[in-house]
């Protein structure tokens, strides 16, 4: 099979091409149709499977297609950004939840990657890093947005920073090693911020390099078409 074949956004199809992928990786052959259709998935992928685009190729293809309508508010067009005056509050459409700053950033390269030539913005939270410029960043609108649990639930408690509230595709990434952790609270929280999306359904995507017992129950909590596994 190949990219061409998957009926993908002109620009996806581009951009797809620009980053030099001609064949799908299996699980990209899986998971590109899968999600394409409105399903949600659960997927067991180690890194280098090409599992980052896996969901962000069709995901973002969907998106592309009504991103004139769809993309969050902006700053206005001509004036140069300052925060005190013309600031948004980000209102991603799509969230992906990582456990490591290194794997935020590798996302976040990729995804701006395949939003090039779109009007979807991707931006990036970690913690450890600069906060001040991942906030100016975020006011200054965003679609996409990959993040770290405690950065970004930082980010929803400040005042018109960020907004979970039309997020329609959270995924969440190396689900096993997130899912270790004592975010467990957070996690939650972020995992329903898109439950009260009134405009559209909220799907979920779980990637994990391993399926255990926590993973298996927040799969069954929270995947509504039941799950697909992959090897
Ligand atoms: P990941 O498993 O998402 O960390 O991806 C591993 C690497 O494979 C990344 O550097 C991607 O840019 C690359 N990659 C992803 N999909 C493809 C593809 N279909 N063909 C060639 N390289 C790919």
């Amino acid at each position: 099979s190949r990219f061409a074949d998957a009926g993908l956004h002109p620009i996806m199809e581009k951009n797809v091409a620009l980053c030099g992928y001609q064949i799908p990786t299996p699980i990209q052959a899986y998971a590109i149709p899968t999600i394409l259709q409105g399903h949600d998935l659960m997927a067991i992928a180690q890194t280098g499977s090409g599992k980052t685009a896996a969901y962000l190729i069709p995901v973002l293809s969907k998106l592309m297609g009504k991103a004139k309508k769809l993309a969050g508010p902006r700053p206005k067009f001509g004036e140069a950004f300052d925060p005190k005056v013309n600031a948004v509050r980000a209102e991603p459409l799509v969230l992906v939840i990582v456990p490591t700053r290194e794997l935020a950033c590798q996302i976040f390269d990729e995804a701006r990657r395949l939003c090039y030539r779109s009007m979807l913005r991707p931006c990036v939270a970690y913690g450890g890093g600069p906060v001040s410029h991942q906030r100016m960043e975020l006011q200054k609108g965003c679609d996409i947005l990959i993040g770290t649990p405690g950065r970004l639930i930082d980010f929803m408690g400040q005042t018109h920073v960020l907004s979970l509230r039309r997020v329609r595709y959270t995924i969440v990434d190396e689900a096993d090693e997130l899912l270790n952790t004592d975010w467990e609270t957070e996690f939650a929280q972020l995992l329903s911020g898109g439950d009260s999306n009134e405009d559209a359904d909220h799907r979920y995507m779980m990637f994990s390099a391993t399926f255990n017992k926590t993973c298996r129950q927040v799969a069954k909590k929270h995947l509504e078409t039941g799950y697909v596994r992959i090897r």
